[in-house]
């Protein structure tokens, strides 16, 4: 990839917002301390945790700061959540959980760990738009379910999923919900505790902010095993705590706030200009995902007959995904695509488009006229 490649993958990670920097700077320069050390500068370091754990739950709508535990991002508070809740269940003979088949790598490899364990795991599906339906969620639960995990939103095909609706069900039932929302909160208010969910995950570098931090947000009452031992955020997660990365997932979330819906109308408007544009040009193209219930940046496109492999290979100016950029790579078709009933051929001739806060219209342009010529290069027939 050259240098100044035009970025058109910020679900797979988005650049750091130079004012998230700017709040983070003076912790890791002056204000260096432990935040559990008994000193001075220590104090304030834990002064400067618990500010940032208060703009957090704020941002989130929790009702207690002891609700957000900071963690080293999405898959840490993923496998703590899931692992975590599972081991603590208050439910007798709790042998059963339930997990959708587009969940991120980061949630199935936690439920084949419940699975090797001897815990049944029922797989729910997503229709061909990737939605997944509360009433296959309900029909899933057993008087021995432990856990449900749903996502909000998915990382591939960008559908928004009826977690209002599910987390109705799960409370119906007694069960608990744990979402993971690492891709929805840049795009949606989230207030998790009007939500009614009872564990939920969020990661800063897909809201501008810095990579390896992430918080879990743990429902009050909700029973958590700790998955090593350590003093730290309330004895659930060991290790000491990133308090620049905390400041920066606090400051990344608080700039949310105000600028999540200019995000959301820039991001869609550009989105849908893409698409036109590419869809107008190249008449075998098709949009996976819900058009309705979908992420305002996310553009996944197959282009039957085009490797997304070479595509990509022949794009050394545009920064795109195949599938996500956790499946690429490996040579394997996307669990996500193949489960809303793509064939391997397909799902291989898949990218996964993705725009944000800093993209411009003459990128927009110039990334569909370059997609456009490369698929005429590579296949004149799909072009
Ligand atoms: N869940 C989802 C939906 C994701 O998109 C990602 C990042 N690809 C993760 C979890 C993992 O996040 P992190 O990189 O913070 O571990």
């Amino acid at each position: 990839m050259s240098h100044n490649a035009i970025y058109l993958d910020y679900q797979s990670t988005t650049p750091l917002d130079s004012r998230v920097l700017d709040a983070m700077l003076p912790h890791l320069t002056q204000h260096y301390a432990n935040p559990s050390s008994p000193h001075q500068p220590g104090r304030r370091a834990a002064a400067v945790l618990r500010t940032a754990r208060r703009q957090v739950r704020e941002s989130l709508g929790a009702r207690h700061d002891a609700e957000i535990v900071f963690t080293s991002g999405a898959t840490e508070a993923n496998h703590l959540a899931i692992l975590g809740a599972v081991a603590a269940s208050r439910r007798t003979f709790a042998s059963h959980v339930v997990v959708t088949t587009i969940e991120h790598k980061s949630v199935l490899a936690a439920y084949d760990q419940l699975s090797a364990a001897g815990y049944s795991v029922t797989t729910v599906p997503a229709d061909h738009n990737g939605r997944v339906s509360a009433a296959d969620v309900a029909a899933a639960i057993t008087p021995r379910t432990a856990l449900v995990s749903v996502m909000y939103a998915n990382n591939e095909i960008g559908t928004i999923q009826p977690v209002a609706e599910i987390a109705e069900t799960t409370r119906h039932y007694g069960v608990l919900l744990h979402v993971d929302a690492v891709q929805a909160v840049g795009a949606v208010d989230i207030n998790v505790s009007s939500l009614g969910v009872d564990l939920l995950t969020i990661s800063a570098h897909k809201i501008y902010g810095p990579k390896g931090v992430g918080a879990l947000y743990i429902r009050r009452g909700t029973r958590l095993r700790p998955q090593y031992a350590g003093s730290q955020e309330q004895g659930i997660r060991a290790g000491t705590v990133n308090v620049a990365g905390a400041v920066g997932l606090a400051a990344a979330l608080g700039i949310l706030v105000t600028e999540r819906e200019l995000d959301a109308r820039r991001s869609a408007r550009l989105r849908d200009r893409l698409a036109e544009r590419l869809l107008a040009a190249l008449p075998h193209a098709r949009v996976n995902g819900s058009r309705a219930y979908r992420l305002p940046g996310n553009l996944s496109l197959t282009v039957p007959g085009v490797d997304a492999a070479d595509l990509i290979q022949a794009l050394p100016d545009l920064a795109i995904s195949s599938g996500s950029a956790c499946t690429s790579g490996l040579g394997e078709p996307s669990h996500v695509l193949t489960a809303i009933g793509l064939g391997a051929a397909e799902a291989r001739a898949t990218i996964r488009l993705s725009v944000g806060r800093y993209t411009r219209d003459s990128e927009i342009e110039y990334a569909a006229r370059r997609i456009i010529a490369a698929v005429a290069h590579l296949d004149p027939q799909a072009a």
